[in-house]
């Protein structure tokens, strides 16, 4: 049974120095919100960032924007959602400043986000390693087909998302060489994204276990020369600066990976003018890219081992574990609140 406002749910709350595991009463839903049970949820490693103390958050805060869940209450004017099995964007926005107004909606004026809001501030109730979250209006919320599993929803809404819109940065990638950078979550999900577009996507991990895995999502070990496109999830300084150097004429490097303040890339700008080159940056996504990367994991359910890049769930009460360490040999471990 769902508690309704005034019950209460179970939430992991971060304090900044741990995640204190506690009851906590379910607030009344506003306007248009939504009260969503996590079915599963899928630990991204910017929380282990956070968690490492690497990545700034408010404190104490519930964590966690990957996950798929069932509404189970909705606020006035949200329509007859219950009962629907969904994921949704990590950005809420307000949909009216000049940012939402020109389509960028991810980098709104008043931006707030799943899992990086105050636990003591109006929406407490925003991360997903917790029974519920609370959706507000602003976020967008995607319907879950049942031919897609949990295990292969719950990284959509962060992971495939991100990865999604980083490869339509890059433009039509069919019959093109693609360098994928970084073979985690987000890098194996572009390559089978290119791979299914049609291109030849090599990839390039320092770890040979992660391009044994890239490999089967449509890549190939990367073995050096020129390419058309590079996608960056790597971060790193030097991976960047040969992605850009392995840029053929008119070739095009999207970054995606580099999240934190770090060291500067030398550039000669005369290599970017003679080759016609592009580089161009994506953050976040717009819920357009989290409607197409559901759809890409529906058609894709039954081609690829999805399953497989997620570890066994651990219990709410134990996501701290979870939290301290990679789940190495899997891409991302899993919480079943
Ligand atoms: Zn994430
Ligand atoms: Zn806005």
């Amino acid at each position: 049974m769902d508690p309704v406002a005034g019950g209460l749910t179970r939430a992991a709350v971060w304090t900044g120095t741990g995640v204190d595991v506690r009851d906590v009463p379910v607030p009344r839903l506003g306007d248009r919100e939504l009260l969503v049970r996590i079915r599963l949820a899928t630990v991204c490693g910017s929380d282990l960032h956070t968690v490492a103390g690497r990545r700034p958050g408010p404190q104490p805060s519930v964590l966690g924007h990957e996950a798929v869940g069932e509404v189970v209450a909705a606020g006035p004017g949200a329509g007859t959602v219950v009962g629907t099995r969904v994921v949704w964007t990590v950005t809420a926005s307000c949909g009216a400043c000049d940012r939402c107004g020109s389509g960028r909606t991810a980098k709104c004026r008043t931006l707030r986000k799943v899992g990086h809001e105050p636990f003591d501030g109006a929406w407490g109730l925003s991360g997903t390693y917790a029974r519920h979250i609370v959706l507000p209006a602003g976020v967008g919320v995607v319907r879950v087909p049942d031919t897609v599993p949990d295990v292969v929803a719950a990284p959509a809404a962060c992971a495939t998302a991100t990865a999604l819109a980083a490869v339509e940065a890059a433009g039509d990638v069919a019959g093109r060489r693609v360098l994928v950078c970084g073979a985690g979550m987000l890098g194996v999900t572009a390559t089978a994204l290119c791979a299914e577009a049609g291109a030849d996507v090599r990839v390039a991990d320092p770890d040979a276990e992660r391009i044994a895995v890239a490999e089967r999502f449509g890549g190939v070990g990367d073995e050096g020369g020129s390419v058309d496109v590079a996608l960056d999830f790597s971060g790193s300084v030097a991976a960047v600066g040969e992605c850009l150097h392995r840029l053929d004429v008119g070739g095009r490097l999207v970054l995606a990976g580099s999240v934190t303040p770090g060291p500067s890339v030398p550039v000669d700008p005369e290599v970017v003018v003679r080759g016609w080159l592009t580089v161009t940056g994506v953050h976040n996504y717009e819920p357009a890219h989290l409607r197409r990367a559901v759809a890409f994991l529906t058609r894709t359910a039954g081609t690829y081992p999805w399953d497989e890049l997620v570890a066994a769930p651990v219990r709410l009460d134990d996501v701290a574990h979870a939290l301290r360490r990679p789940a190495a040999p899997a891409l991302r471990a899993s919480v079943v609140p």
